[in-house]
Order: C-alpha cells, then sequence, then structure tokens
C-alpha cells in the first residue's frame, strides 16, 4: 500500500526518534518557510500538512485535494485559515499546553530583565565599565523593584496564562486577568481574580502579560487608546504573538517612558523589521521568538504531533481539535 504523504511545511525541531516514526508512517516531505511554491504544487497529492508558521489559506487548500489534516506545530494558529479548513471539513490540530511550561518560564525572565535591567547590566561589566566597589557607585537605573506584592494583570488565561499565574503567585504577586471567554468557568483552585474587562485591568496592573491568540478579535487589541490606559511606572510583556499590541505606539510611549518597560518576544513582522524603533531603546528586552523553544517542549511537541498524526492516518479522531469557535 501507498504510505500517506506527510508535508513539514517549515523547518522545526522533533525528536529523532519522533522523525523516524513519522518515517515509518510516511513518506515525508521536508520544505522550508521560503518555499511556498513548492509548497503549493507538492500539497495537491499529500495527506497530510504539519505547519509551525507556514501559510494555510484558501489557496493552499484548493490545491491539496487528498488532505486528511491540518497539524499545527505550537499553539498559535493564526497562519491557519480556520472557516476556510472547516468548510472542507479537513480537522485541524494543535499541540497546546505543550510549550506552556516554556513561554511562561521565558515571560519571567523578561519581567525580571525588565525590572532589574539584566541585559543592560550584563553589557555594563562586559563594556569594562564597573570601576568602583562601592555599590553607591552604580548607576541609578541598577536599583530595580520586586515582583512580590505587585500586581500582575494576564490577558488570557488558558494554558500559558494559567502558567503564569501560579508562577507570579510564587513570586508574591496579586495575580488577576482578563479573558472575555472565561465569565464563571473557574474552578476555585485557580490562583488569580478575574477583572471585568480590559480597561481596569490595563490601569490597575504594574505588570501587564499578554498570553492571548492573535485573532481577528485580539488584532491591534493593544491599540493607542488601550496603551495610554497603563500607568507610567507599569511594564508590558507580550509572547504570545506580535500584531495584538501596536508596536509603533509602544515604542514611542517607551521613549518618552510613559511606561516604563517592556519585553517582548514575538513581533508583527518576524524577524524584526532593521527599522523598528524597538532596536533604539534602552527599556526594552527582546527576544527572537524562543518562547516555546526548549528541550521539555520538543519532547512533548513531538509526542503530540506523531499521537495526532497517526490518529488522522488510521481514520481515528485526534487530540486538540481546534474550530474557529474554541481559538
Ligand atoms: P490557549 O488557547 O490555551 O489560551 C488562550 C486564551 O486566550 C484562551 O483562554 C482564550 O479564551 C483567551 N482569549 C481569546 N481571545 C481573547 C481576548 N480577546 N482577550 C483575552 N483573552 C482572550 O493558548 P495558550 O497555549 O495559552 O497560548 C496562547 C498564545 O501564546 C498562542 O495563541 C500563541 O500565539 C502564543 N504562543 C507563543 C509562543 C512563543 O514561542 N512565544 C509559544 C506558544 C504559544
Amino acid at each position: 500500500m501507498l504510505k500517506p504523504k506527510i508535508i513539514f511545511a517549515d523547518s522545526f525541531n522533533l525528536l529523532d526518534d519522533v522523525r523516524k516514526q513519522f518515517a515509518a508512517l510516511g513518506n515525508i516531505l521536508q520544505l522550508t518557510l521560503d518555499q511556498r511554491e513548492a509548497l503549493l504544487q507538492e500539497v495537491s497529492d499529500a495527506d497530510l500538512v504539519i505547519a509551525e508558521y507556514a501559510q494555510i489559506d484558501e489557496t493552499l487548500l484548493n490545491r491539496g485535494r487528498k488532505l486528511k489534516g491540518i497539524l499545527v506545530y505550537g499553539t498559535g494558529t493564526n497562519h491557519v485559515d480556520l472557516g476556510a479548513v472547516a468548510g472542507k471539513g479537513i480537522p485541524v490540530t494543535n499541540t497546546r499546553g505543550a510549550n506552556a511550561g516554556a513561554v511562561a518560564e521565558l515571560t519571567f525572565s523578561l519581567m525580571l530583565n525588565c525590572i532589574r535591567r539584566t541585559a543592560v547590566a550584563h553589557r555594563y561589566v562586559q563594556g569594562a565599565n564597573w570601576k568602583s566597589g562601592d555599590s553607591g557607585d552604580l548607576p541609578d537605573e541598577f536599583t530595580g523593584i520586586e515582583l512580590s506584592n505587585k500586581i500582575l494583570g494576564i490577558i488570557g488565561f488558558g494554558a500559558i496564562g494559567r502558567r503564569v499565574a501560579g508562577i507570579g503567585k510564587g513570586f508574591g504577586m496579586n495575580v488577576c486577568f482578563y479573558d472575555p471567554n472565561l465569565h464563571g468557568k473557574l474552578s476555585p483552585e485557580v490562583p488569580a481574580r478575574p477583572c471585568n474587562d480590559l480597561d481596569s485591568l490595563l490601569q490597575e496592573a504594574d505588570i501587564v502579560s499578554v498570553h492571548a491568540p492573535l485573532t481577528p478579535a485580539t488584532c491591534d487589541l493593544l491599540n493607542a487608546h488601550k496603551l495610554r490606559l497603563l500607568k507610567p511606572s507599569s511594564i508590558l510583556i507580550v509572547t504570545s504573538r506580535g500584531g495584538i499590541v501596536n508596536e509603533e505606539v509602544l515604542a514611542d510611549m517607551l521613549a518618552r517612558k510613559e511606561i516604563a518597560a517592556a519585553g517582548l518576544d514575538v513581533f508583527r513582522t518576524e524577524p524584526l523589521e532593521k527599522t523598528s524603533k524597538l532596536l533604539t531603546l534602552d527599556n526594552v528586552v527582546l527576544t527572537p521568538h524562543i518562547g516555546g523553544s526548549t528541550r521539555e517542549a520538543v519532547v512533548n511537541i513531538s509526542r503530540t504531533l506523531i499521537e495526532q498524526a497517526a490518529a488522522i492516518i488510521t481514520g481515528k479522531t485526534p487530540i486538540n481539535l481546534i474550530t474557529p469557535a474554541n481559538v
């Protein structure tokens, strides 16, 4: 029997033994993100496509007449036209939760960097600027603040938002969240209180952390009007998706010290454009979309993907089915 054709539409990390399991399950075609034309040609006889960032749109779906499933590597499904896929009756899955711990920990790495100026202090020492043993001679900017007793406002209280809440509690933070899909559905052990609306969270929080997906409803969610609700002392952390926060307004506000600092792992355009004002500021910490990149996450994602692929190929229902309604 002809083996199913499985396209890896971009070059994500997989465990070696899971790569072998995929090779046993089907004929694998490895593409890279810039091979859009090849993807459009090769999808015509493909059974499965696995994509982390590659666009899965109507053009591709119209060509993929044999497609039995789309597997998203990671959680964000903003590169998939979910309406179009649903219209074709093709199942879409993601690996929700598999890298939640990784993203939650990077969130705190960015947060701690913002409040203790770790990256700046590192450059200060490496640049041989540390010339006096008197702590009073150090620049004032190295007197940070502590997380304990600060209000952490989480936007999007899913797998990652909840992990962030748990870690925040561990730091002694007072955690609140805004998530329009969760009214009244939380169990009492969840360590956070709901905020009635986004505006109150933005006005109240000392540190705001964004964990909502990028959807038509969240695109530009933190626009100029919303960002101006933040306190001048506040810190904004974004590890979910660029496009949710207006980067130009944010950069201007950071430059004018209208908010204290920001830590960003994701950007509207990736890689971040060389012309971005964010690159010129010293009250930002920027990372190249590495939130979900840990060895542990690769293990979890690899195992989830092979399970989902095997289920779809053998006609079973895979775990983590995504619909336009449950994003
Ligand atoms: P999840 O689906 O478990 O949770 C997302 C939550 O956001 C849900 O509870 C949903 O109700 C909520 N939400 C939806 N619309 C909202 C809105 N308008 N306002 C506030 N909340 C809203 O997803 P997750 O696993 O927590 O991941 C969240 C996002 O993080 C993903 O969509 C992905 O884009 C991003 N992510 C980034 C990285 C990275 O490497 N930086 C890695 C993994 C995931």
